[in-house]
């Protein structure tokens, strides 16, 4: 995965075949530079705008997209030679952000995630970015799986879909949160054959520092953005008692240390105060879920400045697709959101919005609506900053690793222009993110425009 080193590489392929079309007496200065240059502008005029920071909508304004970017914004007219998506005073804001997306493991069954061709879930997978995307989720971070491919081919658009910060493989411990081997696969042979699911990179098994070492590295070779560790059990794996603290401290800080080496950080699963705190004391920087944490949990969290991403779960929906043990821990997890929410605001933790969806296409369905959900503890103004701003904050965290520089879930001169045109003002009422297809009538990442209902429909102007 190179997509830093892309354009380097396309230089020296332009700059060679340059010096080919010189030899041979043609002036390339002509040619496709101009063209490579030439301004695919938007211009959205008279638009409100939420700009993923303020609880107010901006005065009727207009906005100037060049290329990928927001290139200005202004209340009075700008003359610009720019496809014009005329506003009507609608809501421009920026496009959401999912911290917690699993974009290989929305669609497949548990069994069918492993047993299934590579190849046929990866189209699926694919089929799934692109109806993320149409939900108006401009990006993810993915938190565990294969998605290096899928990220690839969104980021050359040979398939719509968000950006993604993608962890690769979550790394678990034996009998861990990401070990899908059955009972009849052990003992394992210590230096065999790797499992199917390691095989095809959704997690990696390791039980030393030094393993954990090798697969973190082996993630971020791969491009990782992130490496992620379970420390703790997990809902969605069969062996694994929610109250289990699996790795020591010091296989979590050999995570670490390699994910500081190579500029970024380490995100771990963890429900319990113990796998929370021992993730902290090993220098893990955001903590996924939480929801069993305590006071004296959610106090360090604040004076460390660590994150938590956690998700609103309200019912067992999201173990829906898994067996009765399975959903016996999820009910404890719901027990615990209230709570976690709670202790989020009273200590100011920095918190992230994400929805862990897994195993179902009819859930995913429900990505908006569970960001809708946050206004049991927010209002809608900041349930929205939240899917925004304070998601992109936790994105730069992998600094040198940020796979995307350039500001996200904002809507400011000089940001990436992922962005969404609504009919309605969502801090109003939030529940138009729950109907994407009727109320997003304008989808745009990266200054493309995906969707645009408004162009299909003039009698909508
Ligand atoms: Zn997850």
């Amino acid at each position: 995965m190179s997509v830093l080193r892309k354009p380097a590489r396309t230089f020296k392929i332009a700059a060679f075949v340059a010096a080919f079309l010189a030899s041979i007496g043609m002036n390339f200065a002509a040619l496709p530079a101009a063209q490579a240059q030439q301004a695919s502008a938007v211009l959205f005029q008279n638009v409100r705008i939420f700009d993923g920071k303020s609880a107010t909508l901006s005065a009727p304004s207009n906005v100037l997209i060049r290329n990928n970017k927001i290139e200005k914004i202004s209340v009075a007219p700008i003359q610009a030679d720019a496809q014009v998506i005329a506003g009507g005073e609608r809501v421009l804001m920026p496009g959401l952000i999912d911290a917690h997306w699993h974009a290989m493991l929305v669609r497949p069954t548990p069994v069918s995630a492993m047993a299934d061709d590579v190849g046929y879930n990866n189209l699926l997978a694919a089929a799934e970015a692109t109806a993320t995307l149409m939900r108006g989720f401009t990006t993810v971070r993915d938190m565990g799986g294969p998605s290096f491919g899928l990220k690839r081919a969104i980021d050359d658009d040979l398939v719509p879909g968000p950006r993604i910060y993608p962890s690769g493989a979550v790394i678990t411990i034996t009998g861990g949160h990401g070990d899908f081997r059955q009972l009849t696969d052990l003992p394992r042979t210590i230096g065999g054959m790797l499992s199917r699911m390691e095989r095809i990179g959704g997690s990696m098994v390791a039980d030393s520092p030094d393993e954990v070492r090798v697969r973190a590295r082996e993630q971020l070779m791969q491009g990782a953005s992130q490496v992620k560790l379970t420390a703790g059990g997990g809902v969605a794996s069969p062996f694994s008692p929610l109250d289990v603290s699996t790795f020591t401290e010091l296989e979590l800080r050999a995570a670490v240390e390699a994910a500081e080496n190579w500029g970024t950080y380490v995100a771990v699963h963890a429900y319990t105060p113990v796998s929370i705190q021992r993730s902290i004391a090993a220098g893990a920087k955001c903590v996924e879920h939480g929801h069993l944490m305590d006071e004296a949990t959610a106090r360090l969290m604040a004076e460390k400045g660590i994150w938590l991403s956690t998700q609103p779960f309200l019912n067992l929906e999201a173990a829906s697709a898994l067996g009765p043990s399975e959903q016996a821990k999820m009910r404890q997890v719901v027990a615990g959101t209230d709570r976690v929410y709670a202790l989020a605001k009273k200590y100011r933790i920095k918190t992230a919005f994400g929805t862990d969806i897994l195993f179902s296409q009819a859930l995913a369905e429900r990505q908006g609506a569970m960001l809708a959900d946050l206004t049991r503890w927010y209002t809608a103004a900041e349930a929205l900053t939240m899917a925004t701003s304070t998601n992109a904050e936790l994105l730069s965290l992998s600094g040198p690793r940020n796979p995307y520089p350039g500001k996200l879930g904002v809507v400011e001169e000089g940001a990436l222009a992922d962005l969404l045109l609504v009919e309605g003002n969502p801090i109003d009422n939030i529940r138009l993110v729950e109907d994407p297809a009727r109320n997003f009538l304008v989808i745009m990442k990266g200054g493309k425009v995906y969707k645009n209902l408004l162009a299909q429909e003039p009698s909508r102007r």
